[in-house]
């Protein structure tokens, strides 16, 4: 699949949600699992789910779960989507041992969800569940989060339940993932509280919006423009003819200029939001490297990266005011 699609040394996903699009609340059913694409669905039953997914020889699978548990919703249905991901799992476990007994070693990597909403009991509930299992499992993802935007409180509150509540349960030498639009911000809270895999939907759906990514990725860019400029701005852009981030060795930035995608948006040329995703997933990677970087050394500059984010979070703020 990975060659298929150009991208050869990338590992290939399969989760039940599209993490770019927000999902309709309250269509969850008991016997089905729902899988999410640019916002239509198709139920599948556990057992279709695996199979189905099983075709497509993932690197990563994410077990069947119910993670449609927004900000609001009810304890009740917090209880009921840890329930039932927990029996989809145990149907999936059940399926992949068939496929891989005699096998010496597995193909795809196998996930299992923890949910839970915002619900302390039943995210701790669903975490010891899932953990019991780990022996079957190669890594957790976190799912049905819902991460606001833009939203501190929001977010302090997450990376408070995944670091009290979620990451001591979880065996430490097994990743836990978490998937969907994460501003560089929550990543740095996040990975601080026991995260280690994301997704690059937040770069993609920034180039989508027309966003070029420029927050500072050392010290030296602090005076960097924000965590993105908008090149939508034609009154700004269409007269800049910088590139749409200084020093960026991306193909986009190398080759042209805020004003060439500034116009390209405008005219709503498809090869806008292209040259966008190409500067936004390189931005993306070089600040994940940084990330790991920091961490093997033991982590000591990630208060400073958290307050250059905030720093250019706020002069993002500032403009749209
Ligand atoms: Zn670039």
């Amino acid at each position: 699949m990975s060659s298929f699609v150009g991208l050869p040394s990338h590992p290939v996903v399969v989760s039940p949600q599209d993490p770019l699009n927000p999902l309709p609340d309250n269509l969850t059913e008991s016997k089905t699992v729902s899988v999410w694409y640019r916002g239509q669905r198709t139920r599948l039953t556990p057992e279709d789910y695996v199979e189905s997914a099983l075709r497509a020889a993932p690197d990563v699978l994410v077990a069947p779960c119910d993670g449609q548990t927004p900000r609001d919703c009810s304890e009740k249905r917090l209880m009921k989507s840890a329930a039932r991901s927990i029996e989809y799992l145990d149907v999936c476990l059940r399926l992949m041992e068939e496929k891989h007994s005699g096998r010496k070693t597995k193909t795809t990597m196998l996930l299992g969800a923890v949910e839970g909403g915002r619900s302390r009991r039943w995210r701790r509930w669903s975490a010891e569940k899932t953990a019991e299992r780990a022996g079957e499992l190669d890594g957790f993802l976190l799912d049905g989060f819902f991460l606001a935007e833009e939203d501190e409180e929001d977010l302090s509150a997450v990376a408070g339940l995944i670091r009290d509540g979620v990451a001591p349960v979880l065996p430490a030498d097994k990743p836990r993932m978490l998937l969907g639009p994460c501003s560089p911000l929550a990543v740095v809270e996040l990975v601080t509280a026991g995260v280690d895999l994301f997704d690059s939907s937040f770069a993609v759906s920034a180039a989508e919006k027309g966003h070029a990514l420029t927050f500072p990725l050392t010290q030296d860019q602090s005076s960097s423009p924000g965590l993105w400029i908008d090149l939508n701005e034609s009154s700004l852009y269409k007269n800049d003819f910088s590139p749409p981030l200084k020093d960026c060795a991306c193909p986009c930035c190398q080759r042209h200029t805020r004003a060439y995608v500034c116009h390209l948006l405008a005219t709503g040329e498809l090869l806008g939001s292209v040259l966008l995703a190409a500067h936004n997933l390189h931005h993306w990677f070089a600040f994940f490297d940084h990330l790991r970087r920091s961490i093997r050394e033991g982590g000591g500059d990630l208060q400073q990266m958290r307050e250059r984010l905030r720093e250019a979070a706020s002069t993002n703020r500032e403009e749209d005011h």
